[in-house]
């Protein structure tokens, strides 16, 4: 089945055709479909943000749609950047920009509060009778500097265990833990047992 990543990150692109193609699926971004589609993410929650993007993806290919929103939540910072994390360090930040923002604002912060985890919604158009939304996370905490050369976003101060963040993980050795593919197992369980 032809399904529709719609996010325009192609970190994340990645990760899901890795993730769904051994799974039958043919995973195919909004490039491949020739779609250019900048929908302004302004729900409350990252459940409300995808579907916003999932509703407008479909409404413009009809074809099964999967769209993401996803970001960090650290708890010594109240859960921010939350559904901000993309825009946490201004409009133009880099991915560098982003981790040292979290770095500064949790300079000299004891290891045992600096805990945090991924969050990732998934929302899935197949049709106008199915539509699913399922929530993944992947918990850890924020490191004292980047680490790692993988990944994107805030991977380098994600640490996955004492020794390693994000980023210093293989591409498959995140996949397998990813708030996104936990999230994905939630969804291809529903999917199956819908297809049955
Ligand atoms: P979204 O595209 O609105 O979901 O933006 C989410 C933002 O959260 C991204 O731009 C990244 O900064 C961050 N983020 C989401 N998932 C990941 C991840 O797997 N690793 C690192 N950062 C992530």
């Amino acid at each position: 089945m032809k399904i529709v990543i719609a996010t325009n990150n192609q970190g994340k692109v990645r990760e899901f055709k890795a993730m769904l193609s051994p799974l039958g699926y043919e995973p195919v971004s909004l490039k491949d479909e020739g779609i250019k589609i900048n929908v302004v993410e302004d729900g409350e929650t990252f459940e409300e943000n995808a579907h916003l993007k999932a509703k407008a993806v479909y409404d413009i290919c009809r074809l099964p749609v999967i769209a993401d929103d996803s970001g960090l939540e650290v708890d010594f910072l109240d859960g921010a950047p939350g559904i901000y994390s993309a825009r946490y360090a201004g409009e133009d930040a880099t991915d560098k920009d982003l981790c040292e923002k979290i770095l500064s604002e949790l300079e000299g912060v004891d290891e045992s509060l600096r805990k945090a985890r991924f969050v990732c919604a998934l929302y899935c158009i197949i049709d106008e009778d199915a539509e699913y939304s399922v929530l993944g996370t992947l918990e850890g905490s924020i490191g004292t500097e980047p680490r790692g050369e993988n990944g994107f976003g805030y991977d380098p101060i994600f640490m996955v265990d004492e020794e390693r963040s994000v980023a210093e993980l293989s591409e498959e050795e995140k996949n397998k833990i990813s708030h996104r593919s936990n999230a994905l197992h939630k969804l291809t369980a529903i999917l199956s047992e819908e297809k049955e």
